[in-house]
């Protein structure tokens, strides 16, 4: 274990200038000097909305990212800077008056602290369904959802070099300890990966697992290469990285380790996936974004690209196709277009299930068979993923045809269901089923499984 090997000689060599990673959160908004040049309601609009939702972002995006003559229609603007309507009325009118009437930092967390409850922070069951145990024990920073896949919460990695206004694991960031899953023992997430020998994939996840040093994730990943870990074939890294901070992968002092460590699984044997989440075509528009590309790929490792379809940011079919050539002209594999999951700015960012089909199926006309990778749009439900796979009238009854992607019961996958249409539904529970039925297939075993009895 841990033996050197040789730097792989198939490894670009980039030259590129190391770049101090220099990030801002909301103590610091106003020294982000393009945000000085904004008018002072707008300014006081983020400030009410960073004592809510988390806000970070780092000196590349601002700089290197963002078109500032588009703001405040920047797609990168609004997937990192907080907007007015990303609170309900009532939820910004109630902390705008704090802000106004200067009160106290105590007052104005405990205010944060209520309105963040209501906003559904941690959707899909996360802390109820998918905690699994090792010798009675419950596991932290563990989630065992599908038969063949394991997710991993590093603690190292809870963070991300930038925050999306939109994130679905966002009650992670704001302090609220008891909604925290991580964990920093290596030794129990191996413990868990011997005893389930059914697991093929590792997922590390975060938070942006990318934020970790190096040195971190080797004490994770590379035990796995013994033999009693040979049914893990598949390491995913979930990361926004080659966006928010491309550098990790490059100039960092750590880099050539981290694209070592790839080759090193690689040359082992493993499948190693990059999964990356992208969201517009203006996230790969640097030089030193498509060198991390170049690099992550000469390892042998694979990039997958996914991300939510969301309003304000790439509610755009022509975005979306933009973003799928690019990506596979770079060697990437698109893979998902999710559907904005129901929690935090839920309701800024939503778009019905009806118009995000209709985007996708815009997009993927314009592609070739390459780019028609991307799976969706679908939603990350309670239940399991579930694509819309399309519109169409049966026996005369508009509806969506929908087929789970993934299922808690695997045999639920890519059986096709059917709800009623309906122009405004933006998520699973709000669909009713077609024809008369009271309820969709799967919702009693479901159900069952709720209860703790699956
Ligand atoms: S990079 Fe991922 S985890 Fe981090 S803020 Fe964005 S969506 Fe959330």
């Amino acid at each position: 274990m841990n033996s050197i090997v040789t730097f792989p000689n198939r490894i670009p060599v980039e030259e590129f200038e190391e770049r101090r990673f220099q990030v801002y959160t909301d103590r610091q908004l106003d020294k982000i000097e393009a945000i000085q040049q904004l008018p002072e309601e707008t300014r006081f609009e983020m400030r009410v909305v960073a004592s809510v939702l988390p806000f970070r972002v780092n000196e590349y995006v601002i700089n290197e990212l963002i078109n500032w003559d588009q703001v405040p229609n920047d797609p990168i603007y609004q997937l990192v800077f907080p907007q007015k309507g990303m609170l309900k009325d009532e939820h910004y009118e109630r902390m705008a008056n704090l802000h106004r009437e200067g009160a106290e930092k105590a007052d104005i967390q405990a205010a944060a602290k209520e309105i963040r409850d209501e906003l559904n922070p941690h959707p899909a069951g996360q802390m109820e369904m998918n905690m699994p145990t090792l010798n009675g024990e419950v596991l932290d920073g563990i989630q065992h959802k599908y038969r063949e896949t394991m997710l991993f919460f590093p603690a190292q990695g809870q963070t991300c070099h930038s925050y999306c206004t939109f994130c679905f694991r966002w009650a992670q960031f704001v302090g609220d300890k008891d909604l925290k899953m991580s964990s920093t023992d290596a030794a129990r997430m191996h413990g868990y990966l011997k005893e389930h020998t059914e697991i093929t994939d590792l997922l590390v996840t975060g938070g942006d697992p990318m934020v970790m040093k190096t040195k971190n994730l080797v004490q994770y990943l590379e035990p796995l290469l013994e033999p009693e870990f040979d049914h893990v074939q598949t390491i995913r890294i979930g990361t926004k990285a080659l966006t928010f901070w491309p550098y990790r992968f490059v100039t960092d002092k750590d880099a050539d380790d981290l694209i070592e460590l790839f080759a090193r699984l690689v040359d082992a044997g493993k499948h190693v996936a990059i999964m990356a989440h992208y969201n517009h075509w203006q996230e790969i528009s640097t030089d030193i974004a498509e060198a991390a590309i170049r690099r992550i790929r000469s390892t042998g490792a694979e990039i997958r690209a996914q991300g939510p379809l969301i309003k304000h940011v790439n509610d755009d079919a022509d975005a979306w196709a933009k973003l799928w050539k690019k990506e596979v002209k770079l060697g990437i594999i698109p893979y998902y277009i999710f559907v904005e999951r129901d929690t935090g700015a839920k309701n800024y960012f939503e778009v019905p299930l009806a118009e995000a089909y209709n985007i996708y199926r815009e997009a993927i006309k314009q592609v070739s068979g390459l780019a028609r990778t991307a799976r969706g749009p679908s939603m990350s439900a309670g239940p399991g993923k579930v694509e819309v796979q399309g519109i169409t009238e049966i026996s005369g009854e508009k509806v969506f045809v929908l087929r789970f992607l993934q299922g808690r019961n695997p045999d639920w996958v890519q059986r096709p269901f059917f709800a009623k249409y309906s122009e405004t539904a933006t998520w699973l529970h709000e669909l009713e089923p077609a024809f008369g039925e009271e309820k969709f297939f799967f919702e009693d075993e479901y159900e069952q499984m709720r209860q703790g009895n699956g």
